[in-house]
């Protein structure tokens, strides 16, 4: 399949190529075609398949063909966070490039002005988080009686963030002819009752649970005890060639503050992300890492999901994650568009099961690795020799110490 077969403008098959798009991923590949056809589609997708690009390149192609019949806002996508608003704006814009259409991000934490700004303006799509979203409606200063097409991204996880109410506040304010694209990791009973008020006759798109990791990614146990886990942290993190951009993945939203602020007393630049910190928060520390202003970014799965930075060249778990899928999902953080990137793993004891449980799911061994001069208070289990052979990453010739992109 080609994107060239799905029928879209060619406008956006330039905008497609610009961004080196080759082929739709199985996501596009299968909603694409329906939500032309003007369907409602429910698709099971998580971040990382593609499924921005999949609702947000039908939308543009309709808007871009069909002519407007009122003025108004034609499309809206509803997503439960800052990031997410913005991943999908960022897509419309690149993918819009040739075709002239207005869109904008609404979402909580940062000053109301620019957006009324924006709004006065006139947009053809918001792509809004739905707290702010309702506060703009609510001062009169959005009208949603031309709207065409509502997508509600990642909607199990605004389920999980308590949304439905503002949703369905939402949805009582929307036009009842349109069509409605939901798009969820894990589609629970509360979305399938959910999709049924809402959708007519839709389509259900599967996409199966990813299995694999990308081919570019090496992967790296570290067995330690949990109290020497900082320690060996900050050795690789000094001594490890080409740490130029790292994700470290703690499970809570305490231990990432944590080992965040022991790295800071150790000199290195650190941002930290996660659900109890604000929106300003989230944003500076975000943009400092993606910028190259920071190393490190500390961050907890949840408020990692739908963070869309390129070139990271390691992922570290500090902790093991609790499922494969979130394994697979952290470390595709690392090795994205086909490069190359580590993902590490400080192993303590008790998380050598669940690293077994992942090793089943993604078929492949993971390499257990030892450093040779760092003092274990208790020799791991397992063991194979680190650096006498450095890995080989694209980094490298920035030289082991560098901290800055
Ligand atoms: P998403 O699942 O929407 O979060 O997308 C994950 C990443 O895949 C984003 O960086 C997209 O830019 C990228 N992407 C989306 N569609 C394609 C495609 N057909 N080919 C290559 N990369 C893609």
């Amino acid at each position: 399949m080609k994107f060239d077969d799905l029928g879209l403008h060619a406008d956006l098959l330039k905008g497609i190529k610009d961004l080196g798009f080759e082929t739709p991923t199985p996501v596009q590949a299968e909603s694409i075609p329906h939500i032309l056809a003007g369907r409602d589609v429910i698709a099971s997708a998580q971040t990382g398949t593609g499924k921005t690009a999949a609702f947000v390149l039908p939308i543009l192609h309709r808007l871009s063909t069909i002519p407007r019949r009122k003025l108004g806002v034609r499309a809206l996508i509803v997503s439960p966070t800052r990031e997410l608003t913005l991943q999908s704006m960022d897509h419309l814009k690149k993918l819009s490039r040739y075709v002239h259409l207005k869109g904008h991000a609404i979402f909580g934490g940062v000053p109301m002005d620019p957006q009324i700004a924006m709004l006065k303006q006139g947009l053809d799509i918001i792509s809004a988080t739905p707290g702010r979203l309702l506060d703009h409606v609510y001062s009169g200063r959005i009208d949603f009686g031309a709207l065409e097409v509502l997508v509600l991204d990642e909607a199990d996880r605004m389920m999980d963030m308590g949304f439905l109410p503002d949703i369905k506040r939402i949805l009582s304010l929307l036009p009842p002819k349109r069509q409605n694209l939901i798009f969820s990791a894990t589609i629970p009973a509360e979305i399938m009752t959910l999709a049924k008020e809402i959708c007519h006759d839709a389509v259900t798109v599967r996409v199966s649970p990813q299995t694999t990791t990308a081919a570019g990614i090496r992967h790296a146990v570290y067995p330690v005890s949990q109290p020497q886990k900082t320690e060996l942290l900050l050795r690789l993190l000094n001594e490890h060639p080409g740490m130029s951009s790292v994700i470290i993945f703690t499970r809570t939203k305490i231990k990432a503050d944590k080992v965040g602020r022991s790295l800071e007393r150790a000199g290195i630049k650190v941002a930290i992300i996660h659900g109890d910190r604000s929106q300003i928060q989230r944003s500076r520390a975000l943009d400092s890492f993606k910028y190259g202003k920071t190393q490190v970014l500390v961050a907890t799965d949840v408020a990692a999901r739908g963070i869309d930075v390129k070139d990271i060249s390691h992922v570290i778990n500090y902790d093991v994650p609790s499922t494969p899928e979130d394994y697979i999902h952290r470390a595709g953080r690392t090795a994205r568009a086909e490069t190359e990137g580590d993902a590490f793993s400080l192993v303590a004891p008790d998380e050598e099961e669940m690293i077994t449980e992942i090793e089943r799911v993604i078929n492949q061994r993971l390499p257990r690795v030892t450093l040779p001069d760092f003092t274990y208070e208790k020799r791991p289990a397992s063991h194979h020799r680190a650096h006498s052979r450095p890995h080989r990453t694209r980094h490298q010739s920035f030289g082991g110490q560098a901290r800055h992109r």
